[in-house]
């Protein structure tokens, strides 16, 4: 995957690797949004391509910082609990054509917290890796290392 100089985050398309800025408040507006509806709407981490005219073919994307390669987000997860404003989350990707996992948070709608890990308990690993099966439809997930449901 192509290596930009670009920082944060950003909407790039698939097709023609056009990018679109993002904007911040609408970034952390997305994230909580796809958290209070149980991480189903999946879809709101694609958008329409303007330039080449393809339907989700926008996709967040951000560096890998080692290596500055692009990294496509196709997937985010997370733990949602009311009246909390710290946002844990599990977010798959697409790292030089491989599927990679990154844990994040978001604090409010403070995008700047995305760039610190998220830290988790077993229990709490537990619960992203049970709705990830979930909303990526992959009940195999990581079947061998959790039992039940
Ligand atoms: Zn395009």
């Amino acid at each position: 995957m192509a290596k930009t100089n670009k920082r944060g985050y950003w909407w790039e398309c698939d097709k023609c690797k056009g990018t679109v800025r993002f904007n911040k408040r609408e970034f952390g507006s997305l994230l909580w949004g796809l958290a209070k509806g149980g991480w189903e709407k999946q879809s709101l981490l694609e958008r329409r391509c303007e330039n080449c005219k393809q339907d989700e073919s926008l996709h967040i994307t951000h560096h890998f910082p080692p290596s500055k390669e692009s990294i496509r987000v196709i997937r985010i997860v997370g733990i949602y609990k009311e009246r909390r404003d710290f946002l844990p989350m599990m977010w798959e990707a697409i790292v030089s054509g491989k599927q990679r996992f990154d844990f994040k948070y978001i604090k409010g709608n403070k995008t700047k917290t995305l760039a610190s890990p998220a830290v988790l308990t077993e229990e709490e690993l537990v619960s992203v890796f049970k709705t990830y099966r979930v909303v990526a439809e992959r009940p195999g997930f990581l079947a061998a290392l959790i039992q039940g449901q």
